[in-house]
């Protein structure tokens, strides 16, 4: 999944917020965010979900549940604009030899679903409103599949992956 279907996704998802409140949110990625340090004046959302990989080394392909999404939000209340910051962690082909940090494959539904529950956190932290049922949905996105190759795993890496359980 290309950029573009983020885009496209999270365009459809935040048009009730411009609809409701007259704001408008933009997305970009960016591989510098860290987890649990959101800036000041940010809020942050963590998720893990399904998600696939390609070396581009050997090409071979292997799924993963665990793929940790991290959001950080914010929104300008004085220019209506709200920004949201995203950052997919990578993973690299245990086979290859100095393989490469890959980027997630992430299927249509789990990008809907994971804008859609960053879009309820976003309504709660940023406009205030409750909603029911959003404390108990911990489950990683998309279907559990697979051994999680924890050295081959940026989040791993880091130390910031069990947020994804
Ligand atoms: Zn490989
Ligand atoms: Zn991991």
């Amino acid at each position: 999944m290309s950029f573009q279907d983020w885009e496209i996704t999270f365009e459809e998802r935040t048009e009730e917020l411009v609809e409701d409140y007259g704001d408008s949110w933009r997305l970009k990625f960016d591989d510098n965010i860290e987890p649990d340090n959101p800036a000041q004046d940010w809020f942050q959302y963590i998720r893990g979900a399904f998600a696939r990989f390609q070396c581009s080394k050997c090409k071979k392909t292997w799924p993963s549940r665990r793929v940790l999404v991290v959001f950080h939000f914010r929104l300008d209340g004085r220019k209506r604009k709200g920004t949201v910051e995203a950052r997919r962690f990578r993973q690299e082909c245990r086979r290859c030899q100095e393989a490469k940090m890959e980027e997630p494959q992430f299927d249509s539904d789990n990008i809907e679903v994971l804008l859609e529950k960053l879009v309820e956190r976003i309504r709660m932290r940023c406009y205030r409103e409750t909603l029911d049922g959003i404390q108990r949905d911990f489950r990683p996105v998309g279907r559990s599949e697979g051994p999680h190759e924890s050295s081959h795993c940026e989040a791993c890496l880091k130390g910031v992956c069990r947020k994804a359980e």
